[in-house]
């Protein structure tokens, strides 16, 4: 039944996006906080959600987990990688 497989596949490739724009904007945020830290001492994570330390910190390990996911499918989402790690 070549044609519910391709669906399948499709379906699988709309998680794959979101999953790889969550991750890239995760590892954004975490990359901008870092980098504000380093310029002004400003940690914006904590300030948006000092209030809530539960949050910042999931939000601490969530950036941590989109980094390991981008590690993983990185290669395969960007032509410049996938040259190099040939
Ligand atoms: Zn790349």
């Amino acid at each position: 039944m070549p044609k519910a497989k391709k669906m399948d596949k499709s379906m699988d490739m709309g998680g794959m996006f979101w999953l790889h724009a969550l991750s890239f904007l995760l590892v954004i945020v975490g990359g901008l906080n870092w980098g504000l830290v380093g310029i002004a001492n400003i940690n914006l994570v904590h300030w948006i959600f000092g209030a809530w330390p539960m949050v910042e910190q999931i939000i601490y390990v969530l950036v941590g987990l989109g980094a390991v996911y981008l590690i993983f499918t990185h290669k395969n989402d960007c032509k410049s990688c996938s040259m190099m790690m040939k």
